[in-house]
């Protein structure tokens, strides 16, 4: 026998999550006592429920064993183990007396895993105190950076078609066991900004309702949440939360509202930003001109064409697996990426060459007095230049911080025509974009069909 427990010990050791942690169980009692199944379930006090350790503790309920579980829950005060429940031997987990949660059993020989459950059970209820605690422990350090990451945003982004997904990929991450999406009031109307859409009868319904009538209230109607996007009593939007199971968790719901409330602040200083920007000039995270100082530029730029018969072409340029950079290494890594490409970008072009930043990682280049082939060659200059640039993170503070990475761009040309207004000259060359990343990324695509 004690060479049995220190063999589980063993086995259990390196498990550093439930999951894990179940698995190695599981294969012990298999191989050591024959056994056909074996479970392990967790009390989980806040909620009053008991739960699946090896599950991703979304659906307490999907299984239907809530009512025998609360049965055995009860009986488990009074007596270390049961056998009652279809020939399963049931096995109590405890914490200085208190119990936490229990082991049930089929098959194998009932004596031997009992008189060895009387000490293994302490091993295990230590191991999983343990990993839970981890656990909870893991999951509030990464929502304080969450927390943080969403706040700093701000500093490199105020627009909020970019603004607004990047809160929801980040909230989305966080909470992999909920739908997110993410609605903005346009013109008193809810718009969904992210994803792309959402067709969710009850969202949509509880979403028409609060654009017309609004006091804060987090709105809980069957799996569905709703958090109101707020600041100073002005409605400015809405995260939606769909819980994948039945049943909310308050831990959720507590970590949603302050995200919920983070991401209010953040969207309403973007709002503020924009407003405020649309006045300055250049970007701060590129020093590129910012969107609207380039539409300005533009126009400037395409009726200077016009006038004096000149050529202009505009390069459409757009980081390939731009969002990769961000799940693998961070925002702050993504962003350095950004600098370091706009950098490399700056340094190749001439000086009365325009570079703006059209949004998230796009940039649009015009070149005044230019013809397709020069383009052509701006371009693939350009192109080169990035792919054998290194961008280092040691500089930052990242997890991986001695990583080194390369990144590539695609690139869509177009050649202003004296019919095309200066909207057709973005679209244009973005049209080619599109096909130089379906084309296979890291390429130039002129787009030549549109003449005239
Ligand atoms: P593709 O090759 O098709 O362009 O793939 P992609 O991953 O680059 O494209 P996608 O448009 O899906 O992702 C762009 C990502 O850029 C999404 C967003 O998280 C990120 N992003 C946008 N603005 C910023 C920013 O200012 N900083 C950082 N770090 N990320 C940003
Ligand atoms: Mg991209
Ligand atoms: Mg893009």
């Amino acid at each position: 026998m004690i060479d049995l427990i220190e063999k589980l010990a063993q086995s259990i050791d390196s498990a550093d999550d439930s999951k894990k942690l179940t698995g190695a169980l599981r294969d012990f009692f298999i191989k050591n006592f024959k056994v056909n199944r074996f479970d392990v379930f967790v009390i989980d006090k806040k909620n009053n429920t008991v739960k699946d350790l090896s599950k991703d503790w979304i659906n307490p309920n999907s299984d239907n064993i809530t009512e025998i579980n609360k049965n055995t829950v009860n009986n488990l005060k009074t007596t270390k183990y049961l056998t009652d429940y279809k020939n399963s031997l049931e096995y109590a987990l405890t914490k200085n007396g208190d119990l936490i949660g229990f082991i049930r059993i089929n098959g194998g020989n009932s004596d031997r895993l009992i008189e060895f459950l009387q000490t293994a059970s302490f091993i295990i209820s230590i191991k999983i105190q343990n990993i839970l605690l981890a656990e909870s422990m893991q999951k509030n350090i990464d929502f304080y950076e969450l927390m943080r990451n969403i706040a700093k945003i701000i500093e490199t982004q105020y627009e909020l078609n970019y603004v607004v997904p990047l809160i929801g990929e980040m909230i989305d991450k966080f909470m992999p066991d909920y739908l997110i999406y993410i609605f903005i009031k346009n013109n008193s109307k809810m718009e969904l900004i992210w994803p792309s859409n959402c067709k969710d009868p009850t969202i949509l319904a509880e979403i028409k309702k609060l654009q017309d009538k609004y006091d804060y209230n987090i709105i809980k109607s069957q799996s569905t949440i709703l958090f109101p996007l707020v600041n100073e009593n002005t409605l400015l939007g809405c995260i939606a939360a769909k819980s994948m199971g039945t049943e909310f968790n308050e831990t959720d719901i507590n970590y949603l509202e302050q995200l919920a409330k983070q991401s209010s602040s953040t969207i309403n200083r973007a709002i503020v930003y924009a407003e405020i920007l649309k006045h300055a000039t250049m970007d701060a995270l590129t020093g590129f001109y910012n969107r609207h100082q380039l539409e300005e530029r533009i126009k400037q730029e395409t009726s200077k064409a016009k006038r004096q018969n000149t050529p202009l072409c505009v390069i459409m340029t757009d980081i390939d697996f731009f969002k990769r950079v961000n799940d693998t290494y961070g925002h702050a890594a993504g962003d350095l990426v950004l600098q370091t490409v706009s950098k490399t970008i700056r340094s190749k072009l001439r000086e009365y060459d325009i570079a703006g930043r059209y949004g998230g990682e796009e940039f649009a280049l015009l070149l005044p007095n230019t013809r397709t082939e020069e383009a052509i060659m701006v371009a693939e200059r350009l192109r080169k230049a990035v792919e054998n640039k290194k961008v280092d993170f040691s500089k930052i503070n990242s997890e991986k911080t001695n990583a080194t990475i390369n990144v590539t761009i695609s690139s869509g040309i177009y050649e202003f025509k004296k019919s095309d207004t200066s909207d057709d000259l973005l679209k244009k060359a973005d049209k080619a974009l599109y096909e130089a990343k379906e084309s296979g990324r890291n390429r130039i695509v002129v787009n030549k069909d549109e003449q005239k």
